[in-house]
């Protein structure tokens, strides 16, 4: 089969992603880069990541046909439920992933960047878990904002170093910990938290949540009798939980895919995280892909009322999805996503992180027929956004 939307050999999208690196990070990238592969073929990693997704993380997640919602909107809605992994979100499956993969490169030492705390959270709890040191740069306004997720990373044994340059959040965490690795190359492994930053990050990651989609296949064959559904839902910060949604459909152009991103207070209000309406081509972390900069090129601060989208880029896989065609994007503000997130609690007994709130909004703005199979990838439970949503609607 001709791959059309998956990676090229040379770490392409298309037009996008590549290695954009300055030489003093090639060795590390290019150790990554050499032995990715091989490790993750390795039947010794297979067999330990899967036993570790299954006993730690709790795997498989249900596919869960919601009846209420399904009802309301007259269609058959499926919630594929990472938020039942330990710790909350579909984060764990790639951090897993990326610490075995570190063991296997003999790396001694973690370092992680985190805007919210939840990619810090989750790299955490897999350095406990190994015993492994693990070093988390935040921006210090990031780590004044999320003072629970600070606490938690605290208690997991990571040290959480401030980043004080620049805007303080999310970008100038990653610069931090990209000045870290370059000083660190040879005992140290840099989890990325999403389907970002230079080849091979993206492909690697996306391989790790493929299990996913994986899971789906044969979910739905047993209580559909058919292991493709007609639409995938899922809600792009990077676009890690898309792409493991994605995965083993991206080939399949009968299954239709839909990638929500956060319109915040509107799209053009100037305040928004809408990377592939207000995005242009340019080079965020070491990635060719789309990205919200000025006439000259700098990077715009994205806003979403989710910590977990408000990112100015996207992976390069959902660029390349994007230009094709191939996903549909719909952006969605801050208040259709509360709303659609206090929906799911009421109709459902389940309370959505907000990221996940945007996937669910869209059921209010696409009429799926009635005999549509359509899964809602479930990202993220809401305990973290209790605050958010106590404030947003006086409750
Ligand atoms: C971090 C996060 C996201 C956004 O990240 P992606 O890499 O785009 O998946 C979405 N939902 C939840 C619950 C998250 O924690």
């Amino acid at each position: 089969m001709v791959m059309e939307y998956n990676i090229d050999e040379k770490g392409y999208y298309g037009e996008f992603g590549g290695a954009y690196i300055p030489e003093m990070l090639y060795p590390n990238v290019e150790e990554l880069r050499q032995n990715y592969l091989k490790v993750m073929a390795d039947p010794s990693f297979k067999e330990e990541f899967d036993q570790l997704l299954k006993d730690y993380v709790g795997r498989p997640s249900p596919l869960y046909l919601a009846k209420r919602l399904s009802e309301k909107y007259n269609t058959k809605i499926y919630l594929k439920r990472e938020d039942l992994n330990h710790t909350g979100a579909h984060k764990v499956n790639n951090t897993i992933g990326q610490i075995l993969m570190a063991q296997r490169l003999g790396k001694k030492r973690i370092i992680a960047e985190t805007g919210a705390g939840q990619h810090g959270v989750a790299t955490a709890t897999v350095c406990a878990l190994m015993g492994m040191e693990c070093i988390v740069y935040m921006g210090e306004i990031d780590i004044a904002r999320q003072a629970p997720n600070v606490a938690r990373m605290k208690m997991l044994g990571a040290k959480v170093v401030p980043a004080l340059s620049g805007s303080r959040t999310l970008k100038d965490a990653t610069n931090e910990a990209i000045r870290d690795w370059i000083n660190n190359p040879v005992d140290t492994h840099y989890i990325i938290g999403s389907v970002v930053g230079p080849h091979p990050y993206p492909d690697m990651v996306a391989r790790f949540q493929a299990v996913v989609s994986e899971e789906m296949q044969w979910q739905l064959q047993e209580k559909e009798g058919r292991s493709t559904p007609d639409y995938v839902v899922a809600c792009v910060g990077g676009g890690s939980n898309a792409a493991g949604a994605f995965y083993h459909y991206l080939e399949d152009t009968n299954v239709k895919l839909i990638a929500v991103e956060a319109a915040g207070k509107g799209i053009h209000s100037g305040e928004s995280a809408a990377t592939s309406v207000l995005g242009k081509e340019g080079i965020i972390h070491g990635s060719k892909t789309l990205l919200m900069q000025t006439n000259d090129g700098q990077i715009t601060e994205p806003y979403s009322i989710s910590a977990g989208l408000d990112y100015p880029g996207v992976g390069p896989m959902h660029a390349h999805l994007y230009k094709t065609g191939r996903a549909e994007f719909i952006s969605i503000t801050d208040d259709e996503a509360m709303t659609a997130g206090l929906r799911l609690s009421k109709l459902e007994g389940i309370i959505p992180a907000i990221e996940t709130s945007h996937s669910l909004a869209i059921l209010d703005q696409k009429n799926f027929k009635p005999d549509d199979v359509v899964i809602i990838n479930l990202s993220g439970r809401g305990d973290k956004d209790l605050q958010n949503y106590i404030d947003y609607f006086k409750l």
